[in-house]
C-alpha cells in the first residue's frame, strides 16, 4: 500500500499536527470512559509526535449527536483519561473550530496535547463539508489520520481535510491496514471466518465477499437463527430476520457450490424471556419450543466449532456467538475466544462487540490482532475502498 506515513511529514519543534483519532469510546453510567482501548491504541502516534516537538491537536467524534451539541457526548472524559494515561497535562478545548480553538492552539507549546470537542456536534463534519474541513485545516500545519475506526466514512475530518494539508497515516492506521491486508490477500490455509452478532442483514456483503476466499465459515449468534430458519428449522420466538431468510438460503447455496462449509449451531441455549436472569435450557435446534428464543450456542455446537477450526491457520472473527453481555448466555462466545487463543494460527478479531467479548475473557494478548474498527474492518475485508485511506493515498501523489 502506497500510504504516506508520519515520519515523512515535515514535523519540527512547534509544528501544529492535526490528528484525527478514534476516541469513540464507550462511556460508563457516570460519564467516565468505560473502555479506553482506543485511546491507548493511539498512544504510539501521539508520543512519537510529541518526541518530535509537535503541538498535537487531537480531534474525534463520539457517538451520534446528529450535528447538535450534546453534553453527554462531550470528549472531555476522553481527554481526562488521556491525561491520566500520559501523566502530563492535556488541554480540552470545548470547541471544534473557530476563534476558541485557534487561540488554544496558539497558546500551546512544543509537545503539548490538545483535544477538540466532538466533531459531530457540527453537522458539517458528516457532510464532508469543504468549509468545515478548511476551518479544521486552519488549526494545523500537517494532518495525520490515525482513526481506523472512522476510515470507512468520508467525513470532513477523515476525507476533505486530507486534501488541504500535507497528510499521512498514523501508526495505528498503518498497523490495522497491514494486519487486515495480510488476511485479505495472503491468508495461510485453511482460512476460516467466524461470524456472529445480532443481524445477518448487516453482514451479507461480508459473507458474500469472503466466501470465495475462505475454506469454511462458522455462523453463530443471533444471525444463525435466520440461517437455521432458512434451513427449515422452527426457531420459536428467536430473533429471525424475515427479509434476510432468502439471502441466507442463497448464501448457503453459494457455499455448497464453492465447497465452503458453513458450520451452524446444532444446539442452542434457549429461554422464554429476553432477560439477564431468565431461566435457560440447552436444546437441539430441531426441538426449540414455541415461545423459546435462542440466546447462545450450546455445548455440542462449541465442540463442532472446535473440530472445524482445529487445523485453521488463519481466522477472522467478527460478532459474538450469543448475548455475551449476560453471564448465562456468554459461554459460546467465551469458548470461541478460548478455541481461537489455542490455535496455531493468525487470528484477527474485528468489530466493536467482538472486541469487548474478547477483552472480557482476558485472552486478547493471545490473538494476533484485535481491530479497533468494526465497520471499517468489515468494509476493508469486503474489498471496498476506505475513503479515509484513499484520501491519504491521493495526497501522496
Ligand atoms: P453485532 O453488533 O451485529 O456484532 O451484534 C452484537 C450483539 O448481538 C450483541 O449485543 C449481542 O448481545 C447480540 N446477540 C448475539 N447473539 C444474539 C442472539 N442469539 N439473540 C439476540 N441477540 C444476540
Amino acid at each position: 500500500m502506497a500510504l504516506r506515513q508520519m515520519d515523512s511529514l515535515p514535523v519540527e519543534e512547534g509544528t501544529r499536527v492535526l490528528v484525527r483519532v478514534d476516541f469513540n469510546v464507550p462511556l460508563a453510567e457516570d460519564g467516565t470512559v468505560a473502555d479506553d482501548t482506543r485511546i491507548r491504541e493511539s498512544l504510539s502516534t501521539i508520543n512519537r509526535l510529541r518526541e518530535r516537538g509537535a503541538r498535537v491537536i487531537l480531534m474525534s467524534h463520539l457517538g451520534r449527536p446528529h450535528g447538535r451539541p450534546d453534553p453527554k457526548l462531550s470528549l472531555l472524559p476522553a481527554a481526562r483519561r488521556l491525561q491520566e494515561i500520559l501523566g502530563s497535562p492535556v488541554t480540552f478545548v470545548p470547541a471544534t473550530v473557530g476563534h476558541e480553538a485557534e487561540a488554544a492552539v496558539a497558546a500551546a507549546g512544543p509537545g503539548d496535547v490538545l483535544v477538540l470537542e466532538n466533531l459531530r456536534f457540527d453537522p458539517r463534519e458528516e457532510q464532508n463539508d469543504a468549509n468545515f474541513a478548511r476551518a479544521l485545516a486552519d488549526l494545523g500545519d500537517v494532518y495525520v489520520n490515525d482513526a481506523f475506526g472512522s476510515a470507512h466514512r468520508a467525513h470532513a475530518s477523515t476525507e476533505a481535510v486530507a486534501h488541504l494539508l500535507p497528510a499521512a497515516a498514523g501508526d495505528l492506521l498503518v498497523r490495522e491496514l497491514w494486519a487486515l491486508d495480510d488476511i485479505l490477500g495472503r491468508p495461510d490455509r485453511p482460512y476460516w471466518v467466524v461470524v456472529g452478532g445480532a443481524k445477518v442483514s448487516d453482514k451479507i456483503g461480508l459473507l458474500k465477499a469472503l466466501m470465495p476466499r475462505a475454506d469454511g465459515m462458522v455462523v453463530g449468534g443471533g444471525m444463525a437463527n435466520t440461517f437455521l430458519a432458512a434451513a427449515g428449522k422452527s426457531m420459536g420466538a428467536s430473533r429471525v430476520e424475515p427479509d434476510a431468510v432468502t439471502a441466507a438460503a442463497a448464501l448457503m447455496n453459494d457455499a455448497d457450490r464453492l465447497g465452503c462449509p458453513i458450520v451452524l449451531p446444532v444446539d442452542v441455549v434457549v429461554t422464554t424471556e429476553f432477560a439477564a436472569e431468565a431461566a435457560a435450557r440447552v436444546t437441539g435446534v430441531d426441538s426449540i419450543a414455541e415461545g423459546e428464543m435462542a440466546l447462545d450456542i450450546g455445548p455440542q455446537s462449541i465442540r463442532a466449532i472446535e473440530a472445524a477450526l482445529r487445523d485453521a491457520r488463519t481466522v477472522f472473527w467478527n460478532g459474538p456467538m450469543g448475548v455475551f453481555e449476560w453471564d448465562r448466555f456468554r459461554e459460546g462466545t467465551d469458548a470461541v475466544a478460548r478455541i481461537l487463543a489455542g490455535l496455531d494460527a493468525r487470528v484477527v478479531v474485528g468489530g466493536g462487540d467482538s472486541v469487548s467479548a474478547v477483552n472480557q475473557t482476558g485472552l486478547q494478548d493471545r490473538l494476533t490482532h484485535i481491530s479497533t474498527g468494526g465497520g471499517a474492518a468489515l468494509e476493508f475485508l469486503e474489498g471496498r475502498a476506505l475513503p479515509g485511506v484513499e484520501a491519504l493515498q491521493m495526497a501522496d501523489e
